[in-house]
Parts: structure tokens; C-alpha cells; sequence
């Protein structure tokens, strides 16, 4: 009987720190794609290898909530959004949001710019001379009546 109760500590000792081998390893790896400075890292480690269970829960709480490549990710997601907004330009039709090097508007197909005679650069028809060589003698579009207002708005705001 005492054999079978030796035993069964034995098992679950080795069962125990088993888990705790697990959780002090996971914690080590997690903490490590999470963050690039030791002392955190090693300080999670020492938390949960001195306190298990209870350590490995106050990490899952207290832990980075991105890991790095994540934080990564997101911050070139919010970069992008936020250059393309910032260099884009409208259709005068329809609104689509156009790339500053477009030259008809993927959506309607209103032709915005025009190349330069000289350079072959995009220009707006409403410019009144290339802004990348100085030309200044190209012909004009037929101006379309939102053209004008669209510059006119442009110049008010
Ligand atoms: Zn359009
Ligand atoms: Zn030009």
C-alpha cells in the first residue's frame, strides 16, 4: 500500500515539474518575441519559474499585447494608410482617390493629367506650366466645367 502511494507521489511530482519545465520554458520564449530588453525577459522567467501557476497568470496579464513582429505590422499598416492619404488627390468626377502619378482616374476614367510636352510628366490641365522642367507652353485641355470649380474650390480652402 505504501509502495502504491510512493508511487503515485512520484508520478505526480514528475508530472509537476514537468509543467513547470513547460510553463518557465513558454513564458521564456513569449516574453522573448515580445520584448527585446533581458531584464524583462528574465524577470517573467524568474516570476514564473519561483511562483508557477500563479506567476505564469500574472505574466499572461501584465504581458507586451503585441509581440514584436505584430507592433511591426501594425505600425507599417497605419504608415501606409496614412501616406496614402496624404498623397493622394481626388477625381474631379467622381471622387476616386487617385495616386499622385495617375494619369486617368482607375475608377470613371477621366483623364486628370496630361505628360508635359517636354519632361512626359503627369500635369494637371488646371496647371499653368510643368512643375517638374518649367515648360510652360503645353496646350491646355479643353477645361471641363468641374475643372473649374474644382480649382476654384482648391484655391478657397
Ligand atoms: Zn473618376
Ligand atoms: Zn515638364
Amino acid at each position: 500500500m505504501y509502495e502504491l502511494v510512493r508511487v503515485g507521489v512520484a508520478l505526480s511530482g514528475a508530472f509537476l515539474a514537468m509543467l513547470w519545465l513547460a510553463l518557465v520554458l513558454w513564458v521564456y520564449r513569449d516574453a522573448q518575441s515580445r520584448s527585446t530588453s533581458f531584464p524583462v525577459i528574465l524577470l517573467s522567467t524568474v516570476l514564473v519559474s519561483s511562483t508557477f501557476v500563479v506567476g505564469w497568470a500574472v505574466y499572461i496579464l501584465l504581458r507586451p499585447r503585441f509581440s514584436l513582429s505584430e507592433e511591426y505590422h501594425q505600425g507599417f499598416r497605419e504608415r501606409a494608410a496614412l501616406l496614402d492619404a496624404s498623397s493622394g488627390e481626388l477625381c474631379f468626377r467622381c471622387q476616386a482617390r487617385l495616386q499622385l502619378d495617375y494619369r486617368l482616374c482607375p475608377n470613371c476614367g477621366l483623364e486628370v493629367k496630361h505628360p508635359c510636352d517636354m519632361c512626359k510628366r503627369p500635369i494637371r490641365p488646371t496647371w499653368n506650366l510643368c512643375p517638374y522642367c518649367g515648360h510652360s507652353a503645353h496646350q491646355p485641355l479643353a477645361p471641363h466645367p468641374n475643372h473649374a470649380r474644382a480649382s476654384e474650390e482648391q484655391r478657397k480652402a
